[in-house]
């Protein structure tokens, strides 16, 4: 079924953290920069409440795009599919994340996907709420619940860093708002994305996130439907098509397993109707996927089979 004990987990990790040297800490967000490369953790929620860690699992990590897969469940059911989908496609692009360019080369400016940063910034832009303060409550409260951790919250020094630095974001931003995806000012709009990335928490909160998508949608411990079924599915399948930027298709062939990376490292995974998983490993491969949190993934599908397809 899976790992079952923290003994098992630790080995995994030290394998894997071997592969940390070969990668880099993201640093185009300065303050990503100082996070210590040989960072690795991970942890594992199963659905009776039982959850397996290993490694450097007291550090905190923001999510940066790991939160573009719980903006979109978040907007899905605030404002429904066909809302949504009007206004952010459903196909995998095959380019880097903060591109530009298929906006431009396509016939309708809508982005191709939630996952990349300009469907994303459409996503966030869709938050309902009568002010930037009450849309980012609405979005830290929503992964308060599905984390089970009151304590979640950001972390203004990244956020504040992104803020500064997000010239890309706010080129892709104008450039929807020109063709009317985007229809608010811009700054608020950064600063509630940015904000946004900057959502804080380590990788048992993020496993028990795994864990809701990876049961459709209903957190087992609570016994709550926290996600609607049809919301969660959307997700996972968004999480194997894009979820690992431009490595998806080479994720879903070596791990198959439904995941969402983010560039500070973190990984979350939904094994559907198993378990759900929380990695952490701030060394980065050229793609932008956590190095070594990959390799662990790979260990542990490999050992335990746990390729959906
Ligand atoms: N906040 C980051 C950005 O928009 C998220 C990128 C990521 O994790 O891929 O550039």
């Amino acid at each position: 079924m899976g790992c079952q004990s923290n003994k098992e987990l630790n080995r995994f990790v030290e394998e894997a953290r071997k592969y940390a040297e070969k990668g880099k800490v993201a640093n185009y967000i300065p303050a990503l920069g100082r996070a210590n490369p040989c960072d690795l953790a991970i942890a594992i929620y199963y659905p009776d409440g039982n959850c397996y860690s290993a490694g450097d699992i007291e550090k905190k990590f923001t999510l940066q795009s790991i939160s573009k897969v719980i903006a979109l469940a978040l907007v899905l059911i605030d404002r429904g599919r066909e809302y949504v989908f009007e206004r952010v496609g459903m196909e995998p692009t095959g380019d880097p994340f903060n591109s530009i360019i298929k906006l431009e080369t396509m016939a309708v400016a809508k982005p191709l996907n939630p996952m990349i940063n300009a469907g994303a910034l459409v996503v966030t832009h869709m938050i309902k709420g009568n002010s930037i303060e009450e849309r980012f409550e609405r979005l830290a409260s929503f992964i308060r619940t599905l984390s089970g951790d009151p304590s979640v919250s950001y972390c203004e020094e990244v956020a504040q860093s992104e803020y500064e630095t997000a010239h890309l974001n706010r080129a892709l931003c104008y450039f929807l708002k020109a063709h009317r995806i985007i229809e608010e000012d811009i700054e608020p709009l950064m600063e509630l994305y940015t904000k946004q990335c900057a959502i804080e928490m380590n990788c048992l909160d993020l496993a028990r996130i795994g864990l809701v998508f990876a049961m459709d949608g209903v957190d087992p411990i609570s016994g709550t439907q926290i996600i609607p079924l049809d919301v969660a599915r959307i997700c996972k399948t968004f999480m194997v098509t894009c979820g690992m930027y431009n490595a998806s298709g080479e994720f879903a062939i070596k791990i198959g397993i439904p995941a969402k990376s983010g560039v500070s490292g973190g990984i979350m995974g939904a094994v559907p109707c198993k378990f759900g998983i929380g990695v952490f490993g701030p060394s980065l491969d050229e793609i932008g996927n956590s190095i070594a949190g990959i390799k662990l993934l790979e260990l542990l599908s490999e050992k335990y089979q746990l390729s959906i397809f």
